[in-house]
This record gives C-alpha cells, structure tokens and sequence, in this order.
C-alpha cells in the first residue's frame, strides 16, 4: 500500500504548491517583512544588482519557502534549492553554486543544519562571489579559486539562535516571521477556498483560521481534510457547523491545540506536577522528539500562554490548568 501513502503525500504536496502565492503582492499579512522586502527588491533592480543574501526566520510553515519563491519572482532571476543536512560534500555545494545564473536565487531550507565545512566553504561565496577548492590529494593538493556570478543566498531557519555568528553576519537582511493573525489567516483560508471553488461562510473561515495555531500551512491543510467533511457529509458548503464538527473529529480544540498539544500540556500537569521540566526529560516521557517539541509546538504554547519558560525548565501556566481542567470537566458529562 506504499503507493497509495506516497501518492497522497504528492498530492498533498501539489495542493500546497498550487496554493503558493507567486507576488509579494498575494503574499497575505507578514506587512513589516513585506514593505521592507518590495523596498529591497526595488532598489536592487534600479540598481541592476542581486539582491543581498537574507535570513529568513520563525515556526515552520509561516511561508518562508513561499517568500523565497516570491523574492526570485520579483527579481525576475532562478532558484535553486537545497536543504543544509542535505548539503554533505563540498562538491555538492560548488555544483550548485557554478550552475547559477547572474542575480539568481539559493535557496537553502533548515541552514542551521549545514555542516560546518560546508558552512566554511559558503563564507566566501557569500562575499567575494568565489569559491576556494582543495583539488588534488597530499603533495599535489592545491587551492583552486572559482569565480561565481553575484546571486543571492536565501536560508531559511527555525532557529536563528543556532546560527553560527560568521555566517549570520554575512546576512544583509535578517527577517523574522511572526505567527498569522486570524484576520490574515481568515484571508487566507478564503483564498485556499476560491482557489478550490469551494464554497465557506465568513463565519466558517474565521473558525478555521482562529484555529489553525497561526500558520497558513495548517489553515491550509485544516481546511482540505474539512472540505472533505463538507463535501461527504454535507451538501459542499462549509458552514461554521461542518468546520466545527471536522475540527472536531480532527482532535483539534476550542483554541487549536491538537493531540500533540494536549499530550505535552496534560505531561507536564501529570508527570512533572505542572513543571519546572527539562525539555529533554519531558520529551522522552511523552515520546516525541525534542527538536519537534521545540521547534514546532513549543513556540506556539509559549505564545498563546500556555507554556512558560523558566531556568529550571518549562512550566504549565494557570491558563493551561484552566484549559486542561473545562476540557476534563467537558468529557464526565
Ligand atoms: P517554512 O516557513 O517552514 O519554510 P514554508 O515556507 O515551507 O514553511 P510554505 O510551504 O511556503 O511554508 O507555506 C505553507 C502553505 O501556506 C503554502 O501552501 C502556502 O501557499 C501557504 N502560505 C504561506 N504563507 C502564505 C501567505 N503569506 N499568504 C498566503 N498563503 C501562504
């Protein structure tokens, strides 16, 4: 049955990338990012150069990679793409780098992850446009320099903090993207709809969107799996009902937590009595792995108030308590 698990995931991946918007002008909240990007772009095009290299940075699935493809847009040039755990071999990465084209875009993804070499071998890329390469081995061996095009390096990061300074510092432009507001999110999912020809009530939208943790990736993917719910069990209009009852049955609550959620909140409440808990300690407990704890549920619980930081570790809020417990309260009746 691999077949049918693969081809949902192309098809997930195709809604997704049907759903990217290709201007900065479709491009849906994000402002500060935005006005200061059209700014950028304008000027580097009235001055016919590449754009300087920017570090873009926040929670996944903000639409960083949707704002690389724009930025490449915008300047009229390519992208190439790769991820920084992928780039193992120095080759790997002079490959890509001499196959450029002037002004074109490199888009790396997870950049916290690149290997150091291959981090060292990028620092004067960045700035002198050049390559410097070891070729021949022992006795022989000598350092070759490659002139590349100007282009401009795109990294897209989780995680600024794990940026070694050298390489952040060879970012002219540092943005971070901030959770969606419902308001954008509701324009979003409104979007995603048209786009889809699928009928929603402003209403319905507006739910969706205040429960999708703030990230257009999840209004978008809520919203397919409730279409499907309207579609089957409904009539295809997307009601506040229909969006309801699919959150529902989709374990996400009230706030837009889902089952992931629950278990690092109800963890914390039951098996550290409420925290101080290390990271570490709290992840093996609930099985799931720290990384995604901290990069991809943690920032969202810490915002919403859910989650506290201290130097002993995290702890649950008086808010957690109070959502956990009418949610317990909820299921004796
Ligand atoms: P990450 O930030 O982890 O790189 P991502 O950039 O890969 O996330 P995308 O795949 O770009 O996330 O975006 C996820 C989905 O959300 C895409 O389908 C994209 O169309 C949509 N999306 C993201 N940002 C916006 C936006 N500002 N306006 C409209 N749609 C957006």
């Amino acid at each position: 049955h691999d077949r049918i698990v693969d081809q949902d995931f192309l098809e997930e991946d195709s809604f997704e990338l049907s759903l990217r918007p290709t201007r900065l002008s479709e491009y849906i909240g994000q402002d500060k990012v935005k006005e200061n990007m059209a700014v950028y772009i304008a000027a580097a095009r009235g001055r016919s150069e590449s754009l300087d290299h920017i570090l873009l940075y926040g929670p996944p699935g903000l639409g960083k990679t949707t704002l690389a493809n724009i930025i490449a847009n915008e300047m009229e040039v390519g992208i190439k793409y790769a991820s920084g755990p992928a780039l193992e071999r120095g080759a790997d990465l002079a490959a890509i780098l001499s196959s450029l084209n002037p002004g074109d875009v490199f888009f790396i993804d997870e950049i916290h992850r690149l290997p150091r070499t291959i981090e060292e071998i990028l620092y004067s890329a960045m700035e002198d446009y050049c390559l410097d390469i070891v070729v021949g081995k022992e006795a022989s061996a000598r350092s070759v320099r490659i002139d590349l095009p100007p282009f401009t390096l795109v990294g897209a990061t989780t995680r600024a903090g794990d940026l070694s300074a050298p390489l952040r510092d060879r970012f002219g432009v540092v943005s971070r993207l901030e959770y969606y507001t419902t308001e954008h999110l509701q324009m979003i999912v409104e979007r995603t709809a048209e786009i889809y020809d699928t009928p929603i009530l402003t209403s319905a939208a507006f739910e969706l969107a205040r429960r999708s943790r703030g990230t257009p990736r999840v209004a978008n993917r809520l919203f397919r799996r409730v279409r499907d719910f309207a579609q089957v069990l409904g009539e295809g209009l997307i009601t506040e009902a229909v969006a309801d009852d699919a959150l529902e049955r989709l374990e996400i609550d009230d706030s837009g937590l889902d089952y992931v959620d629950h278990k690092i909140l109800r963890g914390i409440a039951e098996r550290f009595n409420g925290g101080p808990v290390g990271l570490e300690s709290l992840a093996a407990s609930i099985g799931e792995e720290s990384q995604t704890l901290e990069d991809v549920y943690e920032p969202y619980l810490l915002q919403e108030g859910f989650l506290k930081r201290t130097q002993r570790g995290r702890m649950l809020t008086e808010k957690a308590y109070r959502h956990l417990n009418i949610e317990i309260e909820d299921k004796k009746e």
